[in-house]
């Protein structure tokens, strides 16, 4: 039997300026990898690509490796890469006997609000019959359009995502006992009017820890596969936020109890999913108060209203600006995305003292201001290549590429990584590379949400959260919802103390 596997995988911020094209998409190779290529980059790795190639391969199928298109979060797809993509994995479909796809959920295109619900079909418009397996990230903003057009629809029960490969494990194990006849898979799907906060959304706190845990005690009893996506706010489309997804071996009625039980079960711990702001300059003050007491490990600093893998510019500056007024001392910055920047120190060489103008450069028409460029004087301590290999579970055995990268020393011991291509900073290995080590600094910034968490939560748990400026914004009014479907909590009231059930909420009652 003849197995198609493809990725098209992207987290659209449909506030963020950086534009999304076919190179995006390429790993910096200008188009994206295919065939045997892209499996041996893929095999063994704890992606969704290395799972499904592993079960694939367990079943005895022949594997046929389409396109493996994956691009760093960013605004909306260009249409040019979008049809590219799709044509790619529609041609593949028309191949094979059965298909397996890993992609993302949030995409939005500068024609489709539902890139991945609009592909799918279109596969089934050319391959009706064709059975198609998918597993999505957990900030999917799932589609009903996406459930009609696949017959398996798995997605990640942890975040940070350390559960990817085992997310298409999951997806491609239904997928097989199905095509074996072993198992008649029923999907069921439903949202609720809820945006959890991606910041109130890691599966080490309450209450998303329960409600994954209550996802898998499932899976290890009456379903196939369960799946409570938190969804990703900053994709501004009707369907966005929170989901579920159950499969049932051919029993619709307890796929249903099942969804509408998580649903509820999330609903009523909506209050939990709301996250407070806390104003810049009493984060600096905590931060100081909290290095003073520290035993040693870091403070991290974390610019989380830029965070490259929620589609931030990564060159936003307030916090690093708040950082050098407040005179820290010892910090290791990761990091900005400003080749300009890298090539000016590149030209100057190391050693060098250089003048730059950092960040700031990409206006952010969705905020009702820009941030502005730092003009900072410094040394040019090192200048590297920027690939490393990872070492953290989330990415392992992958080689991450910053592209061209610098380090610029400041005075009072500050370093800063400047980089060339969006990279969050979740491996420690990104500063190693760069020739500083987290575990011997006083404060790391980092421009991060979640995923920092999988790589440095070993090193501290010293976490003061800045709110400095960019497009994956904690503050919800600063953006301009247009699309999602109203009322949604927590846009619209009552905001605390209700007893409404979702259906009332979702009525406006
Ligand atoms: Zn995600």
């Amino acid at each position: 039997m003849k197995v198609g596997i493809a990725m098209m995988s992207h987290e659209t911020n449909t506030f963020s300026p950086v534009v999304t094209d076919l190179d995006r998409f390429s790993g910096g190779r200008g188009t994206p990898l295919s065939g045997p290529a892209a499996v041996a980059v893929y095999r063994d790795t704890a992606s969704c690509l290395g799972g499904y190639i592993e079960i694939a391969e367990a079943n005895g199928a022949e594997i046929v490796m389409g396109i493996a298109a994956g691009a760093p979060p960013s605004g909306r797809v260009e249409d040019d890469a979008y049809e590219y993509m799709c044509d790619a994995i529609v041609t593949l479909a028309g191949e094979v006997d059965a298909l397996l796809l890993d992609l993302h959920g949030a995409m939005a295109t500068k024609t489709y609000d539902d890139g991945e619900g609009e592909l799918l079909r279109r596969i089934r418009t050319v391959c009706p019959e064709l059975p198609i397996g998918v597993s999505l990230d957990m900030h999917a903003n799932v589609t009903r359009q996406m459930i009609d057009n696949c017959n398996v629809l798995t997605g990640y029960h942890t975040y940070p995502h350390i559960d990817m490969d085992g997310t298409a494990r999951r997806a491609a194990r239904t997928f097989f006992a199905m095509l074996n006849g072993d198992a008649r898979p029923t999907m069921h799907w439903d949202n609720a009017p809820m945006l959890p906060h991606v910041m109130r959304q890691g599966t080490d706190d309450y209450p998303n820890s329960a409600l994954q845990d209550q996802a898998k005690a499932l899976e290890q009893d009456e379903c196939l596969a369960v799946s409570l996506f938190t969804g990703f706010p900053h994709a501004d489309i009707h369907d966005a936020g929170l989901s579920v997804v159950t499969i049932t071996d051919n029993n619709p009625e307890a796929a249903a109890a099942h969804c509408n039980a998580l649903l509820d079960q999330a609903w009523a711990d909506r209050e939990k999913f709301v996250y407070e702001v806390e104003p810049l300059a009493q984060s600096m003050a905590r931060a100081e108060a909290t290095a003073r007491q520290s035993d040693g490990t870091p403070v991290v600093l974390l610019d989380h209203y830029d965070n490259t893998a929620s589609g931030g510019t990564m060159d936003t500056t307030e916090v690093l600006a708040a950082i050098l007024a407040a005179g820290l001392e010892d910090v290791a910055v990761f990091g900005f995305y400003d080749p300009e920047v890298v090539q000016q120190m590149m030209a100057a060489g190391i050693g060098a003292e250089v003048t730059v103008n950092l960040g700031g450069k990409l206006p952010m028409p969705a905020l009702a201001a820009d941030s502005t460029p730092l003009t900072l004087t410094g040394e040019v301590k090192l200048l590297s290549n920027g690939k490393f290999k990872a070492r953290v579970e989330m990415s392992r055995g992958l080689t991450i590429n910053m592209g061209p990268s610098a380090v610029l020393a400041l005075p009072n011991n500050v370093d800063v990584a400047i980089i060339s291509r969006h990279i969050e900073p979740y491996d420690p290995e990104c500063f190693r590379c760069l020739g500083m080590e987290p575990t011997q600094r006083r404060y790391l910034m980092l421009k991060s949400r979640i995923h920092y968490r999988v790589g440095f939560y070993p090193i501290t748990r010293h976490i003061i959260e800045c709110a400095g400026r960019g497009v994956c914004t904690s503050d919800y009014a600063e953006v301009t919802f247009e699309n999602v479907r109203r009322p949604v909590y927590p846009l619209d009231g009552p905001l605390t103390g209700s007893n409404l059930s979702r259906e009332e909420f979702a009525a406006g009652r």
